[in-house]
This record gives structure tokens, C-alpha cells and sequence, in this order.
């Protein structure tokens, strides 16, 4: 570690969101938890942070991240945001049960430290200000599985329980993820003082936002308005991001605009899933009856949600074309992005003819056959390392189909070099993803006191694309009741 730290290894706070006011954030602190207890930490976060291991083994460190702890010479915050939940505007929400304890210093940059269930807060509105342990699990084993394949996210850097329970369908026990990004600003908190009127904050927000993280926005050379340039630049690190979500087989479940990170993380996992089978308009919230957030809908949704961004920043902007002119880089983006990203999962680095129709085919077939989306990708990289095409053929009922796509990739394929693609499929294509039924052994084996399979599921998606020869059940297709789980938003 080369960044500055306290006597005792502990990070060196500083108060986050310094250059803004009271009106964006009330101070005050956590609340105790009682009897805490570590569940997981992320040596790989730490180390990336530059957080003493030591540290963050000792108690110390777990009464600050469960809350029972202040950190020293920082002011701990919740800020206040609001936003549009499933298409509707929600007014005022905010971090009603998350907490910024500040900000330090890391080899990456500086990082802003947040607790995640550590109790009420000005906005927790109805809640009661805590997160429980299976959501808890959840959001940080994902958190950290984004990372480690290349998705732009917030991390988790530690998971602390405790004994006490609160209500959801049932009685449950609580937990804290200690969660760190850059910023944790959303859309949400631009719609909050746009729909104010607040302009005078409005731009103090987005001058932060550009000061600290889009300094190329600064002059606003591309657009004319550095307010528009920021617009521009925060769709076109949206527009990647859903691309590897796209990509990857990911859905988010909750794409209000108070869950959108304006640095374009991936953020607030809640019913998350990775697909098992490829069905498009699969949705993954039970709670989501209209299917706004399906799959195949979050590309529209998030555009929809920058349109959301752009309105509140319109103030700032100036001229509507303006406006209209900064989300158009989504349009292009996006598809540049997936088709990117897709061109890699069939072994391509560069544009071939047909490329884009071969995609297109094994989606329809993929679909068509209710092909298991993970294994597909895995099993077709194997099959052009060795040759071997016949267990790629056998996820298929319809055969013939597969044989017809088979013949046209072949050709394809052809004309590269299969070495090569195959190397560039195994590092695009993920071996072990965190399905549903995954996260849920760890919840149950946690429930009962056994936080191993958490840990074993946090060591196997650090590095999703090594197979792990002992632990071929992780990667195996998902068992009959994995698809019976429901997953609501519900936390
Ligand atoms: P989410 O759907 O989890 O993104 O949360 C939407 C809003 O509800 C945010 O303002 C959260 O802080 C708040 N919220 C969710 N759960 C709770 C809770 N248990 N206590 C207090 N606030 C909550
Ligand atoms: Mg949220
Ligand atoms: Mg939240």
C-alpha cells in the first residue's frame, strides 16, 4: 500500500462530497448494530484500495463497518436524491439506509466508503433502515463478481451480520455491506434539485460531477456547453455498460433513475440475475408485474433513463437540440458496443463480413431452444480450442438448425485464426457466473452460521474465467428448483 494510512493501518478519512453543502446531505451516524460478526471481506477490493489486511481483520474495523464506530476526521452523511421508480416520478428518496462514511485515498484514486443497512436515516421514509442477510449476500458476492469480469461497478469491501432481526414476509437477520465507488451520485440526485427548481445546487452538482470525475467536460468542447459534453459522456459510459450487460446475459431487475450511477457503474444490486436459460424478455423482479425491466427491455429503459438525466439537466444546457444531441451518442454507442462485445464471444476481434447475422442467428436459436445462455458461450469457446463441436450441438433440440448456423460459423471462422479466437472466447466468455440458485445455497449454508460457501463462491467469481476443476457443479446447468426461485425487491 502507498497511500496514506492512520498508526493503526486504518484508512486515512476525509468527509465525503467536501465541496458541497448541507443541502445535499444530512450528517449524522450510524446506527448501532448490535453484536456484530464478519461474514466475508474482499481481499481483492482491499488490496485494489490499498486497505491493510491487518486492519481490516481486526475488530476495529468491524465496529466501524457495522456501524458501531465512527471513522476519525471524517463527518459521516446520507445524501439526498430522488427519482422515477418503474416509469413513475417517486418524489424525495435518498440514502435511506445507506451511509457515506467519507472518502480516502487509494492507488486507483480517491474512493468514496459507504455502509449499506446501517440504519435510519432523514430518508428512509417507511423503511427501517437496515438490509437483510440474503440481500446482503447477494450484493456483495455480485458486486464483486462484476468486477472480476470487466463490468463497470460499484465493489464490495466487506460483509458484516448481526443477530438482530427485522421484518419483511418474515422475521430475518440483518447485515452491512461496506460498498465503494468513486461516487455514489445517481440520475437521481440531478432530478432531485431540477425538480426543485433548484438551479443554483443543480449546477453546483454538476460542476462537482465534472471537477471531480469528467474533467474533459470541463470546456465543453464538443457540444459547446460543458453541461451538455457531461450529458454526452455520461451516456456514451451508460451505453458500454448495458452493452456488457447485454453481452454477458445480465439483468438488473430495478432500473429506476435513483439506481443509476452517473458514473455508469452498475449499482443497488437487488434482483438481480444472471440468465440461465436465454429467454429474452425474461424478468428477473417479481415484483416487476408489467415486465418494464425485462432483459431484452434494459437497453430502451436506461435510454430512457438518461432522457430522464437530460431533463434535469436542461437548465444547465440551454438549447433542447443540445440535449437531444448529447443522448443521440447513446444511439450510437450502444450498438457499437454490443456488436463489439458479441463479435468477441464468437471469436472475432475485428469486423468480418456476416459477422453480425451469424450473432443474430444463434440468439434466434438460442431463444428458439431455451439453450442455457452461460454454458452455450463456455461450451462453444471449448469446441473452437479443440474442434470438438458435438457437445455445442447436443444443448440443442432442434439439430438441424444448429448444424445450418454450425456451417456458416465454420466458414467464418475460416478465414481467422482459430488459436486466436479461441483465446480472446475463453477470456470473453464466463465459465461461472453468480446464478440465482448459487447465491441461494450461500444464503442457506449463511443462514445456518456457515459462511463457507460464501467465501467459495467469492473465490470462484474473482476469476470467472479459470475453471476451477474441483468445483465443475458451479458451472453445471442449474437444477430443477433454481427456477422456481422468486426474487422480489423485497431486501
Ligand atoms: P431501492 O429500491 O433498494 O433502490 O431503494 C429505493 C429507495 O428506498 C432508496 O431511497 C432506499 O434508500 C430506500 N430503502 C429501501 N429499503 C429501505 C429500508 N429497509 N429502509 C429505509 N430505506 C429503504
Ligand atoms: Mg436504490
Ligand atoms: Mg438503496
Amino acid at each position: 500500500a502507498t497511500v496514506p494510512v492512520c498508526a493503526d493501518g486504518a484508512p486515512l478519512w476525509r468527509s465525503a462530497l467536501q465541496d458541497l453543502g448541507p443541502a445535499f446531505y444530512t450528517a449524522l451516524p450510524a446506527v448501532p448494530l448490535p453484536d456484530p460478526h464478519w461474514i466475508a471481506t474482499s481481499a481483492d477490493c482491499a488490496c485494489d484500495l490499498g486497505i491493510d489486511a491487518n486492519w481490516l481483520a481486526s475488530d476495529a474495523a468491524l465496529q466501524l463497518l457495522s456501524g458501531n464506530a465512527a471513522p476519525e476526521g471524517s463527518e459521516t452523511r446520507a445524501s439526498v436524491y430522488s427519482g422515477h421508480q418503474f416509469g413513475v416520478w417517486a418524489g424525495q428518496l435518498g440514502d435511506g439506509r445507506a451511509l457515506l462514511l467519507g472518502e480516502i485515498d487509494t492507488p486507483q484514486g480517491s474512493r468514496e466508503v459507504q455502509l449499506k443497512g446501517s440504519g435510519l436515516t432523514p430518508y428512509s421514509r417507511m423503511g427501517d433502515g437496515r438490509a437483510v442477510l440474503r440481500s446482503s449476500i447477494r450484493e456483495f458476492l455480485v458486486s464483486e463478481a462484476m468486477h472480476a469480469l470487466g463490468i463497470p461497478t460499484t465493489r464490495a469491501l466487506a460483509l458484516t451480520g448481526s443477530p438482530y432481526r427485522v421484518r419483511r414476509e418474515t422475521m430475518e437477520t440483518t447485515a452491512v455491506v461496506t460498498r465503494t465507488a468513486p461516487s455514489f451520485l445517481r440520475f437521481g440526485h440531478f432530478e432531485h434539485f431540477a425538480a426543485a427548481g433548484k438551479h443554483k445546487e443543480l449546477r453546483q452538482l454538476a460542476d462537482h460531477v465534472i471537477e471531480r470525475h469528467y474533467p474533459e467536460c470541463r470546456e465543453g468542447a464538443t457540444l459547446g456547453n460543458p453541461y451538455a459534453d457531461l450529458l454526452q459522456a455520461v451516456s456514451e459510459r451508460t451505453a458500454a455498460m448495458v452493452a456488457q450487460w447485454q453481452a454477458v446475459g445480465f439483468c438488473h431487475g430495478v432500473l429506476n433513475t435513483d439506481n443509476m450511477s452517473i458514473l455508469g457503474l452498475s449499482i443497488d444490486y437487488g434482483p438481480f440475475q444472471f440468465l440461465d436459460a436465454f429467454v429474452p424478455n425474461h424478468v428477473c423482479n417479481h415484483s416487476d408485474n408489467l415486465g418494464r425491466y425485462a432483459f431484452d427491455r434494459q437497453p430502451n429503459v436506461v435510454y430512457w433513463n438518461l432522457y430522464a438525466l437530460g431533463q434535469a439537466l436542461q437548465p444547465l444546457i440551454g438549447e433542447p437540440e443540445r440535449v437531444v444531441q448529447a443522448l443521440d451518442s447513446y444511439k450510437r454507442v450502444f450498438p457499437s458496443e454490443l456488436t463489439a462485445r458479441m463479435r468477441a464471444k464468437i471469436g472475432l476481434s475485428q469486423p468480418q463480413p456476416g459477422d453480425t447475422e451469424l450473432i443474430d442467428g444463434i440468439l434466434r436459436l438460442l431463444a428458439d431452444n431455451a439453450v442455457d445462455y452461460t454454458i452455450f458461450w463456455r461450451t462453444l469457446s471449448h469446441a473452437v480450442a479443440g474442434n470438438a463441436f458435438e457437445p455445442v450441438r447436443d444443448l440443442f433440440a432442434d439439430r438441424a438448425a444448429f448444424d445450418a448456423w454450425l456451417l456458416s460459423y465454420s466458414e467464418l471462422l475460416s478465414n481467422t485464426d482459430k488459436a486466436l479466437a479461441a483465446n480472446l472466447m475463453l477470456e470473453t466468455n464466463p465459465w461461472i457466473v453468480l446464478r440465482n440458485y448459487l447465491a441461494e445455497q450461500a444464503i442457506r449454508t449463511a443462514g445456518a452460521g456457515d459462511f463457507s460457501e460464501v467465501h467459495r463462491l467469492l473465490a470462484l467469481l474473482a476469476h470467472p474465467f479459470t475453471e476451477s476443476p474441483g468445483h465443475a457443479a458451479y458451472a453445471a446447468p442449474p437444477p430443477d428448483w433454481a427456477s422456481h426461485l422468486s426474487i422480489s425487491c423485497s431486501s
